[in-house]
């Protein structure tokens, strides 16, 4: 966990195209840490012979002097939510056990046009729901820092495995902050986008009005890197934006001089661990030497955000999961004698209780008796926090605060009660509820070495500008 693994995603690319190294020797050393760190369980699956057909075939082209992409040669690790190809995509649920599919993500076909090869698949929570990989329906992934603790979630594979450098980077899926706190957890760089930067199309679809993909990494650079070839319009997904016109690599523009910064008082009540709050203000330090002025300002309607992301994300749950009925793909029950009971039982057998629990609540939500009283509540709320964070981004330009209320907690600590688990997200999901893009970055450790994120919010398609302070800040907190 030293970071000498791997060099930046860059000089990767560089030393494959110069012939300094092959696509398949970095393959292959991936597939050797994967081996030797296995007792983590980051991985469900690894792609072995789709990843060494991609590096021969990129070694061939090196070998004839052709112009190879950004990221030629570099090995990554997908969130086993995203549909690849060369081998099953199960979302963690016993509902997709071995389920193939037909065709793969968009971004990662924009990430394998430029060189990088898809290595293997990682844990996650059942379906992306939980924040510590235990609802996986295969097994829990240990935090690389202890392994009694949990890596967050719900990509936890993913962060567990950037953070043991099994590959350079990962990729996860954050619908209320599932790349985030995991990345603070394991002590990573990870980004949400704002909503609509990179495709969903070809993501298995939790929530879709909060889902968003995004990098997690061990620089900021590589995260913009990442982020650089895969943004952008998408005709399979009506809901992705135009990139900037300018690279999300090209940073140097951004400098915190002068800027304005909120403190979020929300995300720093007076319950807050002494060390998570000890390492945010020590960032706030940094970012006033820096030159930022730094405030601190109230949301008022924050408090309400994670009740009101607990009644549209299972609405959309309930929605979204409804497509697996036992007849087109996954799970089909032995046991059912009718068209009803094949329904039924599929579903009853193959969703684990998380996924059960929030199609009910979301079927309940949506119900003609309780719509008005929770759904159309909760999107008014939803309304109220886009225009108290856009009335923010008037006078800030940038939003702080902790990542996590926490840092990593117990396998087992909070599996008893949901809405324990729940709370591991408060500071997260109202970026998802309003659509800007966030990123965690490490900023310190505990007393036990555990990593405590530092959260930063930008306005919406804003993520340059974000990536621009996300890099100054990390460089000053090394
Ligand atoms: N932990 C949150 C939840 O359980 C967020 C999940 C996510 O972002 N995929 O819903």
């Amino acid at each position: 966990m030293s970071g000498a693994k791997w060099k930046p995603l860059d000089v990767i690319a560089q030393d494959v195209q110069s012939g300094k190294v092959t696509a398949k020797e970095l393959v292959e050393a991936s597939f050797g840490y994967i081996e030797q760190a296995k007792e983590y369980k980051a991985i469900i699956s690894v792609c072995r012979e789709r990843a060494l057909d991609r590096a021969k075939e990129i070694d061939a082209r090196q070998q004839q002097g052709e112009r190879l992409g950004r990221l030629a040669g570099v090995p990554f690790i997908a969130k086993d939510n995203f549909l690849t190809l060369g081998g099953a995509t199960t979302a963690a649920s016993n509902i997709l056990n071995n389920f193939n599919a037909p065709y793969q993500a968009t971004v990662i076909d924009r990430l394998e046009a430029e060189g990088a090869i898809c290595v293997a698949k990682a844990n996650l929570d059942a379906f992306a729901h939980g924040s510590s990989t235990e609802n996986s329906d295969w097994f829990t992934t240990k935090n690389p820092h202890d392994k009694s603790r949990v890596p967050g979630g719900s990509s936890g594979g993913s962060a567990a495995a950037v953070a043991l450098e099994l590959a350079p980077f990962a990729l996860g899926t954050d619908t209320g902050g599932s790349i985030r706190q995991p990345a603070a957890f394991c002590g990573i760089v990870g980004l949400k986008p704002s909503y609509g930067l990179l495709s969903r199309n070809g993501v298995i679809a939790m929530a879709s009005s909060t889902d968003v993909i995004g990098p997690l990494a061990r620089s900021v650079a590589d995260a913009a890197l990442v982020v650089d070839v895969a943004a952008g319009k998408d005709e399979w997904d009506g809901t992705t934006i135009d990139r900037a016109a300018e690279p999300y690599t090209k940073l140097e523009e951004f400098s915190l001089s002068g800027k304005k910064v909120a403190l979020i008082s929300e995300y720093f009540p007076e319950s807050l661990p002494t060390e998570i709050k000890d390492a945010t203000k020590q960032a706030i330090e940094k970012m006033t030497a820096l030159g930022a002025t730094i405030e601190e300002i109230s949301l008022p309607s924050l408090p309400l955000s994670l009740a009101c992301y607990y009644v549209i994300g299972p609405a959309e749950i309930s929605s979204n999961l409804a497509r697996y009925d036992g007849q087109r793909y996954g799970h089909v029950s032995s046991e059912a004698e009718s068209l009803e009971e094949a329904y039924t039982k599929s579903r009853s057998e193959g969703f684990g209780s998380e996924a059960k629990r929030r199609i009910m609540i979301g079927t309940y939500v949506l119900s003609s008796g309780f719509y008005d009283a929770y759904y159309r509540r909760a999107q008014q709320v939803r309304t109220k926090l886009i225009n108290e964070f856009n009335q923010a981004f008037e006078e800030y330009d940038l939003l702080i605060g902790p990542t996590a209320p926490t840092t990593a907690f117990k396998i087992g600590e909070n599996t008893k009660d949901p809405m324990q688990m729940y709370l591991s997200d408060v500071m997260t999901v109202a970026a998802n509820l309003t659509g800007v893009p966030a990123i965690s970055l490490p900023s310190g450790t505990a007393e036990d070495k555990l990593p405590i994120g530092l959260q930063l919010i930008a306005p919406q398609n804003h993520d340059r500008k974000l990536l621009g302070y996300a890099k100054e800040i990390e460089e000053a907190l090394k």
